[in-house]
């Protein structure tokens, strides 16, 4: 590891305004997935350091309340401005722990950053309402207020920017935070607290707390102290959580698996369509939420979107996200590598066929193949399941109407992509697919100023955007009688 400020690189927690190792000393290793070797470890801690960490936000909350919005969009801009000009160092350390290239990691800093730069502004417009009285005698005002202290649990897939969307808005509204991010990835997270700290947020608003999932999990569920939790991670997990916050009734903001349809119809741009369900597909090397996991073509132009489909999926450079030029990093563990195995092997058995990749790549590891299988039947595994890995499975479709059903038939609700160029189709579908995002010509769909988020099992709430928020604020509603 070579960073401009080493300082960045932490292997504590973050509570209080100060780095804490477990009460118990014990710790967690901390691998590169690229190539197995250690890249350093966190303290594992349980209930207890939590409760701490909870307690220190609690105490911090009222005069982080107070500040004007303002006063907090001014800390909150440094921040941002910190991350920025670290945006090398910050980027090494998540291809380190994450695998992703360099490029796609420098990329997610400037996106992460976003959401402190776009919040702390959105922090000054929490407008309430007056509401034309029902009495003569009577004025009726709605104000916006901060939730209180709030818990974040965020996955290792996007190391910084999970973190950034929920703390940019809770902070800006006036709540403060105790963060556990995913064992795999948690010095992104420590060093975005080491870069709050010089920004001046305050000690207790923004508290970093690694170790168990389960144990950590637990106490900010449980709690009283927490009065809400935002979560990104699996559907299991997220429904789990949701099931321990009901106790307090705590509110929750979860943001968990998709199975994200990608239609090509005949009338499509092949060419635009093949780049983004490159990038839908392979970005992260197929390990995003929103990420197509399954490719509906249409039967006019099935087979020459699946020739120029590889011809651009042949040109992706597996390898060490540190090495120049490398378009598609490892995936992040054996498990990820099992499962899209497992997607191959289920398809190919019912029929499909594979026209690259389907393996392991020569790299080994956790490097696989990116792949393409086509024919791929509708009851194959992978139009059900979220493979969350290098794989591309398409599906042929005759007409309008039975895509619509096949891309609806799912629990999740997240993501959708369609390529179209006939204006009625347009909207017909885009107001047809039940998602809570959908992507039309285009397969990037991400940013700080629009609402990211899903319906039916893939989640509540929204993240990024005026209505981002939202989930951080509670209604008062105040009924003057004069
Ligand atoms: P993924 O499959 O993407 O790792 P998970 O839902 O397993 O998704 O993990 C997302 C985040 O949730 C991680 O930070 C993980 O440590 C955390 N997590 C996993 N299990 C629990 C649990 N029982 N309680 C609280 N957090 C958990």
């Amino acid at each position: 590891m070579q960073l401009n400020d080493p300082s960045l690189f932490r292997q504590q927690a973050y509570i209080e305004g100060k780095w804490c190792d477990a009460h118990r000393g014990e710790a967690i290793t901390v691998s590169n997935p690229a190539n197995g070797q250690t890249l350093g470890s966190v303290p594992k801690m349980g209930a207890d350091e939590t409760r701490t960490a909870i307690e220190a936000a609690n105490r911090a909350l009222p005069a982080w309340r107070a500040l004007t919005a303002k006063e907090r969009a001014n800390i909150l801009r440094r921040w941002f401005e910190l991350m920025m000009a670290n945006q090398d160092d910050l980027a090494q350390l998540m291809t380190l722990e994450q695998g992703k290239p360099l490029a796609e990691a420098k990329g997610e800093i400037s996106y992460a950053a976003s959401f402190i730069e776009w919040f702390a502004e959105e922090g000054k417009r929490v407008y309430g309402d007056t509401i034309p009285g029902h009495q003569a005698d009577k004025r009726l005002i709605v104000i916006k207020q901060p939730i209180g202290v709030t818990a974040a649990i965020t996955p290792w897939n996007f190391p910084a920017a999970m973190i950034t969307r929920k703390a940019g808005p809770a902070l800006a509204a006036g709540c403060t935070m105790v963060l556990k991010p995913a064992s795999q990835t948690p010095f992104s997270a420590l060093a975005l607290a080491e870069l709050a700290s010089r920004a001046g947020i305050p000690e207790g608003v923004f508290n970093v707390v690694t170790g168990s999932a389960s144990d950590i999990g637990n106490e900010l569920t449980s709690n009283p102290l927490v009065r809400k939790l935002s979560f990104t991670g699996s559907t299991e997990i997220g429904r789990q959580l949701m099931a321990q916050c009901a106790k307090d009734i705590k509110k929750v903001s979860l943001e968990l698996g998709g199975n994200a349809p990608f239609i090509v119809f005949d009338d499509a741009d092949l060419d635009k369509a093949v780049e983004g369900a490159l990038a839908s597909k392979f970005r992260n090397a197929g390990q995003t939420c929103v990420c197509a996991n399954r490719l509906y073509v249409q039967d006019g132009v099935y087979d020459r979107f699946a020739e120029k489909l590889q011809q651009a999926v042949d040109k992706l450079q597996l390898g060490d996200g540190m090495t120049p030029g490398v378009t598609t990093g490892p995936l992040i563990d054996s498990k990820a590598v099992a499962k899209v195995e497992e997607h191959i092997a289920d398809a190919v058995e019912k029929g499909a066929r594979i026209i690259t990749g389907g393996s392991l790549h020569k790299l080994g590891g956790n490097f696989f193949q990116p792949t393409i299988l086509v024919d791929v039947p509708g009851d194959a595994k992978v139009a059900k399941e979220e493979t969350f890995g290098p794989l591309a499975p398409l599906f042929r479709f005759q007409d309008e109407a039975d895509v619509i059903a096949m891309a609806n038939d799912t629990e999740f609700g997240l993501a959708a992509y369609f390529y179209a160029r006939d204006l009625s189709r347009v909207f017909r579908v885009g107001e047809a697919l039940e998602y809570g995002i959908v992507g039309i010509n285009t397969g990037i769909i991400s940013n700080e100023v629009a609402p990211f988020g899903g319906i039916k099992a893939s989640g509540l709430g929204r993240e990024g955007s005026k209505y981002g928020i939202e989930d951080y604020l509670e209604i008062k509603y105040m009924c003057i009688g004069l």
